[in-house]
């Protein structure tokens, strides 16, 4: 038997608590609070781990972000992104996990138990950890994107494109996310520009010619986006600049999808994980397994090409069952 296994039903214990900072062991640590964070501590939760979670810097992760949600299977009718964290953040805390604000900042992996650091002052031990701290869109930096966030800019034209229906939108990039959304938009929408920063694209020759030859894409060469303009009701167009020739236009649009790239959140992990060379974690196929022992990874940190809600959520179901087989072997469980 395992010393955790005889203690009460808390999801961790105190072992040093005369300062003002928490110095504590748990079964299993889950670090970020996206559906891939949440999904893996009900499954921890209900296997008996009692997780700890830390929910990061953004609580709820990319999705509250955004606003309606209508791909995520089980909500006929939709529902809006923050909403649906708060759903799952119930769901995790009625089977008992221990949700908290925080943000891990540093990582020991080389002993066991591991050692983790959150930025409000707390060390936490523990004996298997779940990484589901997500990626970040990468923005152009503009006002109107922050502005406009949710009224119609978007960095993701699978969760929001739906509502552009016959409308004119736009999508910056050049790269396959960007060719991909535009195609995708292009079957939704009444036309796509597509705006470019260099004569060339960086995507793959075939997602290159398949938004070439579609009638309804218009590519913007030698381009950059100066100004989002909008009203009370979102966003009315934008205002383009050729690099080469430096000639301003002005286009009428209501969608501005940003596409040019994601940021896995994984600065901390650098030259403790295994990553590839955009920085996701890599993970043994078919598994959630790290290249350390015990530490195992889930959702958008360790994938580069779905990025949707529902496989970040499979990938915690993954991640959850994949430590509670590994404690077991390694009787902590
Ligand atoms: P990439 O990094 O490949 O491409 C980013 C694109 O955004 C580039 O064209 C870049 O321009 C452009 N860009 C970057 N910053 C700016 C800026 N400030 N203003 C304007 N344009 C900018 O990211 P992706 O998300 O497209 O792809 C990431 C990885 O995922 C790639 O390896 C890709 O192949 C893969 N992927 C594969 C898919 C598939 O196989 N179906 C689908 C989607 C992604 P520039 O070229 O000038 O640097």
């Amino acid at each position: 038997m395992g010393f955790c296994s005889v203690l009460p039903n808390f999801a961790s214990y105190l072992f040093a608590s005369n300062s003002k900072f928490m110095s504590q062991k748990t079964k299993c640590l889950i670090i970020g609070s996206g559906p891939a964070g949440y999904t893996a501590a009900i499954y921890a939760s209900r296997a008996g781990l009692h997780p700890v979670m830390y929910m990061g810097g953004q609580p709820g992760g990319q999705l509250t972000t955004t606003t309606e949600v209508d791909n995520f299977p089980g909500y006929p009718t939709g529902v809006d992104g923050p909403t649906m964290m708060i759903d799952l953040e119930n769901q995790a805390k009625r089977f008992g996990t221990d949700v908290r604000h925080g943000l891990a900042e540093k990582v020991d992996f080389t002993s066991q138990p591991k050692k983790v650091w959150i930025d409000n002052g707390d060390e936490i031990e523990a004996d298997a950890i779940i990484i589901a701290t997500g990626a970040s869109a990468k923005w152009l930096g503009l006002e109107g994107e922050t502005t406009y966030n949710g009224l119609g800019v978007s960095a993701c034209a699978v969760c929001d494109g739906f509502f552009y229906r016959n409308q004119t939108v736009a999508v910056v990039g050049a790269g396959d996310t960007a060719a991909e959304e535009a195609s995708y938009l292009a079957n939704l929408c009444t036309k796509v520009h597509m705006i470019v920063r260099r004569d060339e694209m960086r995507a793959s020759l075939i997602m290159q010619d398949r938004v070439k030859n579609n009638p309804k894409i218009e590519i913007h060469w030698n381009s950059e986006t100066e100004e989002i303009l909008g009203d009370a009701t979102g966003v009315t167009g934008i205002r383009l600049k050729n690099r080469v020739s430096g000639a301003t236009e002005e286009i009428a649009l209501t969608g501005f999808f940003v596409a040019i790239g994601h940021q896995p959140n994984t600065s901390i992990f650098k030259g403790v994980l295994a990553m590839d060379d955009q920085e996701y974690l890599i993970t043994e196929k078919g598994s959630t397994r790290t290249n350390v022992e015990g530490v195992f990874a889930c959702g958008d940190v360790q994938d580069s090409t779905y990025r949707q809600a529902v496989t970040a959520a499979g990938t915690g179901c993954m991640a959850a069952l994949d430590a509670e087989r590994w404690l077991a072997a390694h009787h902590l469980h």
